[in-house]
């Protein structure tokens, strides 16, 4: 039966990424060795660092002074990264969920904090909207899409300071403004790539004002400097994100990304609030096209565990909610077809109609 993968992250990538991935692993770029076993300073590596830079700019329209750069550790890494770089005198945070809370308490470890405003008091079921930036922080810092819960800054953020945005699991998802952002950074897991891989898009001026000391791989212009081969690289992560960036720009680009994100978050919550048997967790204006939350309507909690079974048994993988959330998570990331979307949406109706 055909699996409809709508995993949270590591996360469905096109079926080019898995089989070009698979080719590679046999002989990479005509070496006659696996990909698995190149030097990460061999010419033909160097050439997929270069080509993924450049898909990245091209892609997302990078401006001039911008550096893409590679690391490890993850999106939680880059939570103390980020102040490690950036935090001098105050960091400013918009608290919009788990991440969002992780990477502020990272900050506190290098100095004061100031939590614009938060939507922990609804469980994080809407982004709130009136608050105010200080103009004297260093940075302020979103997370632009809350993966757990489900809801989305979709518009890119007017910012007296320069704007750090955590883009994990909506990059490249739409187009986006860079030139209003001072560092986009996230785990590749959910949208580019298989898990192992972290992306930092900095604006290069921003760097090298900070009075601490930095340690050599925290330090943002060691991998700029670099070409992110200071050391040792996920060689075949990159590769893998070099596909999809190169699927990605065969297909129309972000532009053409966002237009079939649309479609498929459009059909998939028409369903929720269609269907009498489930109701959608968050504010409407603010809902996720990437992460879509729902759960049992009220009077209809006792069908979740038959509910979870039927899709099941149709080939629907990965649409448990997160613990905090409850009900169901379907993640429509950007490899994830239209069709993936109207099986689950066949799946609601098919049980609505037996219930
Ligand atoms: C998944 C996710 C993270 C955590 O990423 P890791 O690479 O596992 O550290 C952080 N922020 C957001 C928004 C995420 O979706």
């Amino acid at each position: 039966m055909k699996k409809h993968n709508f995993n949270p992250g590591p996360s469905i990538l096109p079926q080019y990424t898995v089989e070009e991935t698979a080719k590679a692993i046999h002989d990479f770029a005509g070496t006659g060795l696996s990909i698995l076993e190149v030097s990460h300073r061999s010419k033909e590596f160097e050439a997929v660092v270069n080509e993924t830079v450049a898909l990245f700019k091209e892609l997302l329209n990078i401006p001039e002074g911008y550096a893409v750069i590679f690391v490890g550790g993850g999106a939680s890494t880059q939570f103390f990264h980020v102040p490690y770089n950036l935090l001098e005198k105050k960091a400013a945070y918009l608290i919009t969920g788990q991440w969002a809370q992780k990477a502020a308490k990272e900050a506190k470890l290098f100095g004061p904090v100031e939590v614009v405003a938060s939507s922990e008091d609804k469980n994080f079921t809407y982004i709130p909207k009136d608050f105010t930036i200080p103009a004297d922080a260093d940075y302020f810092h979103i997370t632009t899409n809350n993966t757990i819960y489900g809801t989305e800054i979709l518009t890119d953020l007017d910012s007296p300071v320069p704007l750090v945005a955590d883009m994990s699991s909506d990059i490249f998802s739409r187009p986006v403004d860079v030139s209003k952002y001072g560092l986009i950074y996230g785990g590749a897991q959910k949208n580019l790539a298989p898990a192992g891989l972290t992306f930092v898009i900095v604006r290069e001026d921003l760097l090298g004002k900070v009075s601490r000391p930095l340690p050599t791989m925290v330090d943002y212009r060691t991998h700029i400097k670099n070409n992110s081969l200071y050391n040792t690289p996920p060689v075949v992560i990159i590769y893998s994100a070099l596909l999809t960036l190169r699927w990605m720009k065969e297909q129309g680009g972000v532009a053409e990304m966002e237009r079939r994100n649309k479609a498929k978050a459009e059909l998939l919550y028409n369903e929720i609030d269609r269907n009498k048997l489930f109701v959608g967790t968050v504010a409407k204006e603010d809902r996720s096209r990437m992460n879509v939350c729902f759960v049992m309507a009220p009077g209809y909690e006792q069908l979740e565990a038959e509910f979870a079974e039927f899709a099941k048994s149709k080939g629907m993988v990965g649409i448990k909610g997160h613990r905090s959330v409850g009900g169901f998570r379907a993640s429509l990331y950007n490899a994830l077809p239209l069709e993936s979307v109207q099986a689950l949406v066949d799946c609601m109706q098919e049980f609505e109609a037996s219930h």
